[in-house]
């Protein structure tokens, strides 16, 4: 198979390889041996399937994935989630081979807020600090002062002196809570997630009725009045923590579902019920982050492709607001 003249066109209309896969083969197996082979690394984020998250080297939230990526010595780092994120991996990482097993795997988050609109936006605000949700693209990085991730926010905010003009983006409601929390006023970019705001205030008010023992735990990037109704909100591995430490044996989960099969696998006695959307679905499933699969994986590791790539000049403006997050995540042990 001539990759070189294949492989762009077939990533230029699918994003991935979709190249046939022997049906026998052991694909966890393989993987394995790859990423022998290749001294390759595997970064997933909890919103990964199941089959992705156990096959990784390291699953986290977008802060401990930034971390893991900034220190690992691998020569390859396959990501396992979105494109905001690969990007981010190869910022920090800039020398190394940073795979995405599907360039499509964007962020309904991210493409909230495009650089040309931004670029007018922030020049209302000439004198605002602006904080950016790593939840965006590395050229909305570039144009920001400190990135944040929902496990950081709140004290990145804090770092900064109480009278510090701020713009915060992309995620209004995240930056909504962050506010309500470190009382401060900032100008919020009207950003959101589409799977984080369809959650269904009804249904969960049924389902908490129905389970009246159960703690009902929400990402902070769902709309307030679902807020209201939490018992705990936290990023990603905040949820997981407070399920791993909590007494309760019941959890009623407002975020992308993959997160449960971690939960699941930390307290295996305990249930978990994802909290339902409002269309007909059970529970809540990110598409961008989905499309990634095993197949996928496979290829990508194999074949090396697809590759994300950033331009020298884009890498250096956008790597100084995520060193910022990382130093101040440091000061305050996170
Ligand atoms: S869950 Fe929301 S913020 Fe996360 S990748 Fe999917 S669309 Fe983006």
């Amino acid at each position: 198979m001539n990759l070189s003249t294949e492989a762009p066109e077939v990533l230029l209309e699918k994003g991935y390889l979709n190249y046939e896969i022997d049906p026998t083969l052991d694909l966890f197996e393989e993987i394995e041996k790859l990423k022998k082979e290749k001294n390759a690394v595997i970064l997933a984020h909890y919103y990964q399937e199941p089959d992705i998250q156990d096959i990784a080297d390291y699953i986290g939230d977008s802060l401990g994935l930034s971390q893991e990526a900034a220190k690992t010595d691998a020569d390859i780092i396959v990501f396992a989630g979105v494109h905001f994120m690969a990007e981010t991996a190869k910022i920090l990482s800039p020398n190394k081979k940073v795979l995405l097993p599907d360039l499509k795997a964007g962020c309904s988050l991210a493409d909230t807020c495009p650089p040309d609109l931004f670029s007018k936006f922030k020049e209302k605000y000439p004198d605002h600090t602006v904080i950016m949700y790593v939840n965006s693209t590395a050229d909305i990085k570039a144009m920001s002062d400190i990135v944040c991730t929902s496990t950081n926010a709140v004290q990145i905010v804090e770092s900064l002196p109480k009278d510090e003009k701020i713009i915060f983006g992309p995620d209004k409601n995240l930056g909504a809570w962050v506010a309500k929390k470190t009382k401060r006023d900032m100008v919020l970019w009207p950003g959101s997630c589409m799977v984080h705001e369809i959650f269904s205030l009804e249904k969960i008010t049924k389902l908490k009725n129905r389970h009246p023992n159960a703690k009902f735990i929400a990402h902070p990037e769902c709309e307030d009045h679902v807020l209201k109704l939490a018992d705990y909100i936290g990023s990603t591995t905040g949820l997981l923590k407070y399920t791993i430490n909590s007494l309760e044996q019941e959890f009623i989960v407002a975020t992308e579902s993959g997160i449960i099969h971690q939960m699941q696998k930390a307290s295996p006695h305990k249930t978990f019920i994802p909290a339902p959307p409002t269309n007909s679905c059970a529970c809540n499933d990110c598409p961008h982050m989905k499309r990634n699969t095993l197949e996928k994986l496979y290829l990508c590791l194999k074949y090396e492709l697809p590759e994300v790539n950033l331009s020298k000049e884009l890498i250096e403006k956008s790597v100084k607001p995520i060193k910022r997050m990382l130093d101040i995540s440091a000061q305050y042990g996170l």
